[in-house]
């Protein structure tokens, strides 16, 4: 999966420090980032307040720069990541989607982990945005929310095994090290005694060479 660049100019402080992740959805069963760009222009805002969009299709698009300040949770909007659901779903003005299609589930997954991994975002701190305005639904009552905590459980899980098993297999790697160094430095040793030994022979022959020249010379 990637993320797709909007190319939204949203001109605001980048003074963003991401803690939490808080979720949203657009209460529109069917939009765009263009359209959520337009929205929030007409409340007399910079621009797109998320800084990601996550469409049913599963496409994700990059709303505001990560760095840059959001506007999508009062009171938390220089210390968070703002991720906006395409859907409506909460019982609105006629809409109501009662079911989140399986790709924007997975690409929400997705989008989550990445930024939990590159902020170091544990858990507890992925947020609904009801959580900090409890008279808003948001991001709906029909959003599988514990579907979607265990989904990052289980792909941290997943993570840690993998990590696991690379670790296991650098171990075996480096104790396969050790023993070819072992082998090589026994048999260097038997070398070094055998050259040893090869010295002193050599030794003691010069040492007879030296006494029968010096016999000759006396002769
Ligand atoms: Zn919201």
């Amino acid at each position: 999966m990637k993320i797709i660049d909007s190319k939204l100019k949203i001109n605001v402080p980048s003074n963003n420090k991401p803690l939490y992740i808080i979720v949203h959805h657009a209460l529109k069963s069917s939009c765009s980032i263009y359209d959520i760009h337009k929205w929030h222009i007409g409340f007399g805002w910079a621009g797109c307040g998320y800084h990601f969009f996550v469409t049913k299709e599963g496409k994700i698009y990059r709303g505001r720069r990560e760095e840059q300040r959001g506007a999508h949770c009062k009171g938390m909007n220089s210390k968070s990541l703002g991720i906006c659901l395409e859907g409506c779903y909460q019982d609105y003005k006629g809409m109501a989607d009662k079911s989140m299609p399986q790709a924007q589930f997975n690409a929400l997954v997705w989008l989550t982990k990445q930024v939990q991994t590159k902020y170091n975002i544990p858990i507890d701190k992925v947020k609904k945005h009801h959580d900090y305005a409890s008279y808003k639904l948001c991001p709906g009552n029909y959003v599988p929310w514990d579907n979607y905590i265990t989904a990052l459980r289980e792909s941290n899980d997943n993570e840690l095994e993998v990590e696991n098993e690379q670790l296991r297999q650098t171990i075996e790697g480096l104790r396969a090290d050790v023993e070819y160094l072992n082998d090589q430095w026994k048999k260097t040793s038997k070398e070094v005694f055998n050259l040893d030994v090869e010295n002193k022979e050599l030794n003691n022959r010069i040492a007879l060479i030296k006494a029968g020249l010096k016999e000759l010379g006396e002769m």
